[in-house]
Parts: C-alpha cells; structure tokens; sequence
C-alpha cells in the first residue's frame, strides 16, 4: 500500500487521477510523515480502548490511514468529489473507515454519527481547511454532539486565538467562545514545508478537550455570546463605547457595568469568562424587568 507521505507516490496518484489541489478548498495535504502518527496518538480518549473519530475533510487519506490503525471506527466527510475514487484505492486496506461525501457545515453530523459510531466514546480529527477552521469549529462545539475532544491542525495564527486565555491580550471573541466549551491546548507546531503545496503561513496542532459541565452559571447564553460579539467588534473602543454601539443605552450600560464591578474604561480582552457571565445575567434580569 503506498505510502501518502512519499512525494513521488503522490504525484502519481495526482497524476493518475487527474487531480489539480483546489485554493478555495484549502487543499494542503499533509507529507511530513512524523505529524499523522502524532496527531492520531493524541487524540486518543484512553490508550487501547475502543472509540469512533470523526475526520473532516480527508485528502488523500493521509492522516485517515493513521486514524484507522487506532481508531475502531473512522468517519471521514469530504467535500471535493474528485477524491472518492482516489480514497477508494488509498484506503481500500481498512474497513473500519467510511468516507462520507459532503459538506460538514451541511450535514447532519447527529446522524451520520448515530448511524456510524453508534455508541462509542467519540472524538474529532482533522488538519482542517484554513478557509474555514473557524466556523467549523464553532459548529461543532455548538452541536454539542458529544465529542470527549476535538484535535485539529490549524494556522499557527488561528491555533493561538482559539487557545488565549480570556483576560489576556491574544484574546478574541473566538477564544471565550471555546473556553466556554472546552479547555484548549497547542500540542506541537508543523512547519509551512510539512504540506504540498506549502502554505505561506506555520500551523500547530491543538486539542480542546470538551467540557462536561459550563464553566459559569449563565441565564441565556444566546445573551452572552451576542455580548462577547458586540464587545469584540472593536477592539480597540471601551467596553463600554462597544456596548453603546450594540443598541444599549448609555446610562444602563454604565450601571451594569458598575454593579458588576467592571470599569467603563474596560476593554473587551481584560474580561474572564465569569466576568462576561456576571454582564449577561445583569442584562438579562434588567431585560426581565424591562419586558414585565
Ligand atoms: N486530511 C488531508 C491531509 O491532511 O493531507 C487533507 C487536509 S486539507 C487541509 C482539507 C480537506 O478538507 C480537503 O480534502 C478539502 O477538500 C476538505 N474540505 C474543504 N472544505 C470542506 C467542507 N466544508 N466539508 C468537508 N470537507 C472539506
């Protein structure tokens, strides 16, 4: 079985199948041999036991083959249907994987998981498409499909946001986004030469391991999350202006802020995830009151 790291044999397989990468879908397929086995090995929710991984966007099937040999089952969703005659051959030794054709923004993850991992413990795999690490990330923690952890090779730029600590300078609406769901790590870098065609920018591998229970006691979470929006929007106004902004008036943005304990000089980046929750359930009851 050939080798997917090998740049000859990937040549030949391109060559043979008549495939062009496509930009616009992220196409940059792994050829670094050390970063697979690494990524399949950290994803592991307990050495030896069994578990189903979710893969998206499998390329060649490169990471896909490593999955397989430690996973008991592999789902893996592609978009690009100009590789399904291609993982056909590549991955014709493993019979516990099942290449799904699709877009994961589209569909219904719940049922493609029920219908192929049943019930074993279940994590997320993949060096994601760059044009998109966000919002597919986000989509899966909002699933809240039960994934013990999500391990996912993204821009080196990208895998620092999602991982900042809230409070901290790096921080994005993104990062308090995935601290709510989960506790974020960077695992290792790989370098632009790790990938064909190489990309203009390093990557890093990161893992957030999902949290069983929220960190804070919320009482709308649609709230917080438009607030950690409207707060980040501009970065570089008070949390205050940036409230304002958002449609709230002033003198009650001010005394929310207050009685939270918060400055109107505050910016978004200073505040912990418990002090946005603090500012939602403000809002929310002075909302309740107002709406009664
Ligand atoms: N896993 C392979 C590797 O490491 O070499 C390929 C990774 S490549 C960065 C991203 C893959 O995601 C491509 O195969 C691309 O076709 C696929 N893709 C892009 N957008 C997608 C989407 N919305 N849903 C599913 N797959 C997608």
């Amino acid at each position: 079985m050939p080798t997917l790291t090998d740049i000859s044999t990937v040549r030949d397989i391109l060559s043979r199948h008549g495939f062009s990468f496509s930009k616009a879908l992220g196409q940059n397929f792994l050829i670094n041999p050390s970063v697979c086995p690494r990524m399949a090995a950290a994803c592991q929710p307990e050495p030896d036991g069994d578990f189903a991984v979710l893969e998206i966007g499998p390329g060649l099937g490169v990471l896909t083959k490593e999955l397989a040999q430690v996973a008991t089952r592999v789902i893996s969703i592609e978009l690009d249907t100009r590789l399904l005659p291609i993982l056909q051959e590549t991955l014709a030794e493993y019979p516990n994987v099942t290449i799904v054709s699709g877009d994961v923004m589209k569909l219904d993850l719940a049922e493609v998981i029920r219908t192929h991992a049943g019930n074993l413990p279940l994590v997320v795999c993949a060096n994601l498409p760059y044009y998109i690490t966000s919002p597919i990330l986000m989509h899966l923690l909002e699933s809240r499909l039960p994934f013990h952890s999500i391990t996912v090779l993204v821009q080196k730029e990208a895998a620092q946001r999602l991982c900042a600590t809230p409070g901290t300078r790096e921080c994005g609406a993104i990062s308090l986004a995935v601290s709510y769901f989960a506790k974020p790590e960077i695992l290792f870098s790989v370098s632009r030469g790790s990938f064909m065609p190489a990309p203009n920018v390093d990557s890093s591998v990161i893992r957030l391991q999902l949290r069983k229970e929220p960190p804070c006691k919320l009482s709308d979470e649609t709230l917080f999350f438009r607030l950690i929006r409207a707060a980040f929007q501009q970065r570089r106004k008070t949390l205050s202006n940036s409230l304002c902004n958002a449609g709230y008036a002033k003198t009650l943005v001010r005394d929310i802020l207050v009685k939270v304990g918060l400055s109107p000089s505050s910016r978004a980046e200073e505040l912990t995830l418990e002090q946005f929750a603090d500012l939602t359930n403000e809002f929310y009851q002075v909302q309740k009151r107002t709406d009664s």
